[in-house]
């Protein structure tokens, strides 16, 4: 399976940053893996304009359930394949927080995105008070049961792993706990969605950077990374896509 680094701008990034995907695109012209980068929405067009003809995809980090409508300040699935995104980034944790995003909404948005021919990126992760009381697996479990739709494939499902703690902090779980997770989640994911389970693609996400990037990519059923803070940077994230 070819891996995947994709990359979270975040509420990151002005029409200047977009110097730093021309750098990257012309340091990574053919990378081993598939890059996807999700800039915050006023950038996506002009992400996508950059990266006609090129490996670089791009994506968004929300989008609304529904298709059309009264809701001022969402945007829906088929506006940002419209603007040029193949992808859109669902559940993070911060929206799960921030907005307080429930799974229920995260499979709607899911469902919307998947209809809309973009491939849903759901996120998914346990607090370091869930892993200190030894619920990550049932949270995890729970998370993937409510927000995956049934109907996914290979082509438009990706799931990023990545635990609430890790995320922004520099800390990383081991590479034991990541297996134990990732081979749980693609045990899960084979129940919710047969056999198409085994060609989507697994990414871990939180502080991944360019020096603990290939020592993760090596475990199994990882097969790639959603990067947030190292994604900001041409050469820090040219130098996990090289690590994949
Ligand atoms: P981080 O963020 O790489 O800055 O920890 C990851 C994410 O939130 O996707």
């Amino acid at each position: 399976m070819r891996k995947l680094a994709a990359g979270n701008w975040k509420m990151n990034g002005t029409g200047a940053s977009l110097s730093e995907v021309v750098a990257l695109l012309s340091d990574h012209p053919a990378p081993a893996c598939d890059m996807l980068l999700c800039p915050p929405a006023t950038l996506i067009a002009r992400m996508a304009d950059l990266a006609k003809g090129s490996a670089l995809k791009v994506g968004g980090q929300d989008c609304h359930a529904n298709s059309s409508g009264a809701h001022t300040g969402d945007l829906s699935a088929a506006m940002l394949a419209d603007a040029g995104a193949s992808h859109v980034i669902l559940g993070h944790s911060e929206r799960r927080t921030d907005h307080k995003e429930t799974d229920a909404e995260v499979l709607a948005k899911a469902q919307a995105a998947q209809v809309a021919g973009l491939v849903a990126i759901v996120c998914l992760g346990e607090t370091e008070a869930q892993r200190d009381a030894g619920e990550t697996l049932d949270v995890i479990g729970r998370q993937l049961v409510g927000s995956v739709p049934e109907q996914s494939t290979a082509e438009n499902l990706v799931l990023a792993y990545e635990p609430v703690w890790a995320i922004g902090t520099g800390r990383t779980p081991t590479l034991a706990e990541i297996a134990e997770v990732h081979a749980f989640l693609r045990a899960r994911l084979v129940a919710r969605i047969g056999t198409q389970a085994d060609g989507v693609r697994l990414l871990y996400g939180g502080s991944v950077k360019p020096s603990n990037a290939a020592e993760i990519f090596a475990v199994p059923h990882v097969d790639g990374a959603l990067v947030g803070g190292a994604s900001l940077k041409a050469a820090d994230f040219g130098a996990i896509v090289a690590a994949l």
